[in-house]
């Protein structure tokens, strides 16, 4: 065995680290055997099949139609303008963590500053509570159909995503029974997503409470992704599974301002953790990250602090484009959409039309130009569906189901 300790020039080198022999023995490509294993996304592909077609109504974006609020913008310019062109600590800019954990404090929920950590988007620190809470072959409970990218972020740290159906009868979440039958010895992490991306599921507090008596029970962690939390659209204001007794401490919280705020391009969000897990995922922020710009937190306390005005005023438009297109999509024959209730997301059943999720979409778009997530995007749970974005005008939706509708009347 050839170590560091056994390392002497003088003494004959063992042949496995030469060139000559790792040509001969090693399928030496530049890409690494793990990163060829994880999937890529079913949307980018969508999105580029319609490349070069004309007249495309697309409802496969999951990114707000919306620009930023202009108060934010010039938060953000201000402080460019200051000449705050410089790195800010690791954790994020003292103001921004005030304003992020006085939000929690005002739902009851007791996050200090220094249990938040600012990040460039969700994904930066879903990707960073990865790597702090699993080892390797740690198994992960992940909702199928569930985001697509859950799965490559578990496998790029060398854990194990298991796919948990969450299923139409029960609002796309979690039942509890499928959980706990899931568990082994060697799951770690629930991860929830609620609302949820793609189905626009949202979990009751009923459930959640479930989830927390389990994960209690069994000795489990809980990474929640709650990137879309104010995009609700019926009842009460969503309940974090982190505010329920004894979870604040098993909970890592991911949310930002991507969705609520229409600041996708700011790539700015937060995560809200004990203190020994923050400190852990600040320390590995340092070698991806160091820290985000100075005047896109700006923006970030702007948006927070600020008049909240603009917020209302998206969230009455993706209402009433939500009333439009799945009141539309149940009067097309042989579709069915259950009513979703957060996020911008309407998760069709298209099973009545005898077509497979990705034939029914691929077909769709070169029939009729109409751009929609073949379910299976999602995971093996997504057969018999398709998603589709409403975070777009109302004049494609009416337009988009016009075409819809022919496309399935022709089948
Ligand atoms: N989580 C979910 C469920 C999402 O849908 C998205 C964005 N599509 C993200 C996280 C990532 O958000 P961000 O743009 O803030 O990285």
């Amino acid at each position: 065995m050839y170590t560091e300790d056994n390392m002497r020039m003088d003494m004959p080198r063992p042949n496995n680290g030469t060139r000559k022999d790792r040509k001969e023995n090693i399928d030496m490509s530049i890409v690494s055997k793990k990163s060829k294993q994880i999937p890529g996304s079913l949307i980018r592909e969508m999105f580029a099949m319609q490349a070069g077609m004309k007249d495309v109504i697309s409802f496969a974006l999951g990114e707000p139609d919306f620009t930023a609020p202009q108060h934010v913008v010039d938060a953000t310019v201000a402080s460019f303008r200051r000449g705050e062109t410089h790195y800010t600590p690791n954790t994020g800019i003292p103001a921004l963590r005030k304003a992020v954990a006085a939000t929690y404090q005002a739902r009851g929920l007791d996050y200090q500053p220094s249990e938040i950590l600012i990040g460039a988007g969700a994904i930066s620190l879903l990707n960073l509570a990865c790597t702090a809470m699993l080892d390797i072959g740690d198994e992960v409970l992940l909702p199928d159909p569930g985001w697509a990218n859950y799965k490559g972020l578990m496998m790029q740290v060398g854990a194990v995503p298991i796919p948990v159906k969450v299923k139409e009868e029960n609002g796309f979440m979690y039942e509890i029974d499928d959980l706990r039958n899931a568990i082994t010895p060697k799951t770690k992490v629930i991860l929830i997503n609620s609302p949820s991306n793609p189905t626009g599921g949202v979990a009751s507090a009923e459930n959640l409470r479930q989830i927390s008596d389990l994960a209690k029970e069994r000795n489990l962690y809980v990474l929640t992704d709650e990137i879309y939390r104010e995009l609700i659209w019926d009842g009460e204001p969503y309940t974090s599974i982190a505010s329920f007794p004894g979870m604040k401490e098993r909970t890592v919280v991911v949310d930002g301002f991507s969705k609520k705020y229409a600041m996708t391009g700011f790539r700015l969000a937060w995560s809200a953790a004990p203190l020994e897990v923050t400190t852990v995922m600040t320390k590995l922020l340092e070698n991806v990250l160091s820290s985000v710009n100075e005047g896109v937190q700006w923006g970030g306390v702007a948006a927070l602090t600020g008049n909240q005005d603009c917020v209302e005023e998206m969230k009455c438009q993706y209402r009433r484009r939500r009333e439009l297109i799945v009141k539309g999509l149940n009067n097309i024959e042989k579709i069915s959409c259950l009513w979703p209730k957060g996020a911008f997301y309407a998760f069709a059943n298209i099973s009545g039309t005898g077509l497979k999720s990705q034939e029914f979409a691929m077909r769709l778009l070169q029939e009729q130009h109409v751009v929609v997530v073949p379910g299976t995007g999602f995971g093996q749970g997504g057969e018999g569906f398709i998603r589709l974005s409403y975070a777009t005008s109302e004049k494609s939706i009416q337009e988009g189901l016009r075409r819809m509708e022919a496309f399935v009347k022709g089948l």
